[in-house]
């Protein structure tokens, strides 16, 4: 191992051979390599590259992972986070998509589907993005953390599918069901996935796109995202929803997000009026306006969701600076 630490980056390359699959996880895979050539985690390959143990895997280290393992360096950079010029706070790119705010990917705390990890052999992509809590496959939550020592699941973990503490997740899980809305959200992520054809349709027998889901139906990953994300935010501004404390943990947070977010999206699909908390939601404002604005906007359903989005809370929010603020937004009207 210590030969391995101190060796030339470009002279490595490891006996076991492999392609990214498709829809495989890009941190996913160097896991799944380094326990292939029979190293004890990714640890060792994070200290090649010079990175910390806490550190994940992005598109940058790309070359040097694919020349190591087999990869072809464009499929592995895309199974890896692109990070923009200027840091994350301008976003990222992942598995094809722009995604607009950092926090909409999970790189250090993984969640997986068990189950998938058994019949798939890889960690997928679709787990990475914040919002994805369950297993449509399977019609299961994923987990984040072991069952058995409840420690949270790290990529530096020692097999794909056990925690160091012996426990194989398959076998000793007792999986979650998981809520309609998680479904959805999860089955919307599938979607836009390229191993989507691989891992399932949806088979509710109920349409999930009967409820508020129409709203996410035709947007883009990064729409869909933003769209979820302002309205658990107007969640938490609206009078006549419950007060929820914020959860701190990803997982959980994630499964409030939607809670909130499908909580609220039934009153915008059923077009009822709200009344919002506060004169201020400009956290939301900002991602809708933000959306609107931007000019990697992937679809004309996108700016006309988030339109629509605008002109309906400006509509319906009470006489604020919010108007003042954004007198021009407050003329959209609805597609
Ligand atoms: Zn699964
Ligand atoms: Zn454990």
């Amino acid at each position: 191992m210590r030969e391995i630490a101190y060796a030339d980056p470009a002279s490595v390359r490891f006996p076991y051979q492999d392609e990214i699959m498709e829809g495989e996880s890009g941190q996913g895979y160097v896991l799944r390599m380094s326990l292939g050539n029979g190293l004890r985690s990714v640890v060792t390959i994070k200290s090649l590259l010079g990175k910390t143990h806490s550190m994940a895997f992005d598109a940058n280290d790309a070359p040097y992972l694919a020349h190591w393992f087999g990869a072809n360096e464009h499929l592995l950079a895309f199974a890896l986070e692109e990070i923009e010029q200027g840091g994350r706070a301008s976003g990222c790119r992942y598995a094809g998509h722009p995604l607009g705010r950092s926090y909409f990917l999970v790189r250090s705390f993984p969640k997986i589907c068990p189950d998938c990890i058994e019949e798939l052999g890889y960690c997928r992509l679709a787990w990475d993005l914040a919002l994805c809590v369950a297993c449509v496959r399977h019609r299961r939550v994923l987990i984040d953390a072991c069952p058995w020592c409840t420690r949270p699941i790290s990529w530096n973990r020692a097999a794909l599918n056990a925690c160091s503490c012996g426990c194989f997740w398959a076998e000793n899980d007792a999986a979650g069901q998981p809520s309609n809305d998680e479904l959805l959200i999860a089955h919307a992520i599938d979607l836009r996935m390229p191993d989507r054809s691989r891992v399932g349709a949806w088979c509710s027998p109920v349409s999930p796109w009967s409820s508020w889901g129409v709203l996410l139906q035709h947007l883009s990953l990064d729409g869909v995202m933003r769209i979820v994300f302002a309205l658990a935010t107007a969640a938490a501004y609206d009078f006549t929803a419950p007060v929820e404390p914020r959860s701190r943990r990803a997982m959980p947070k994630a499964q409030q997000t939607i809670r909130m977010a499908a909580g609220f999206g039934h009153k915008v699909a059923r077009l009822e009026p709200i009344s919002l908390r506060t004169h201020r939601p400009s956290v939301l404002i900002d991602l809708l306006c933000d959306f609107v604005a931007s000019p990697s906007v992937e679809s004309s359903t996108d700016f006309s969701t988030a339109q629509s989005m605008l002109h309906w809370l400006l509509s319906n929010s009470p006489k604020s600076t919010l108007h003042s603020r954004h007198a021009s937004l407050a003329q959209l009207t609805l597609f």
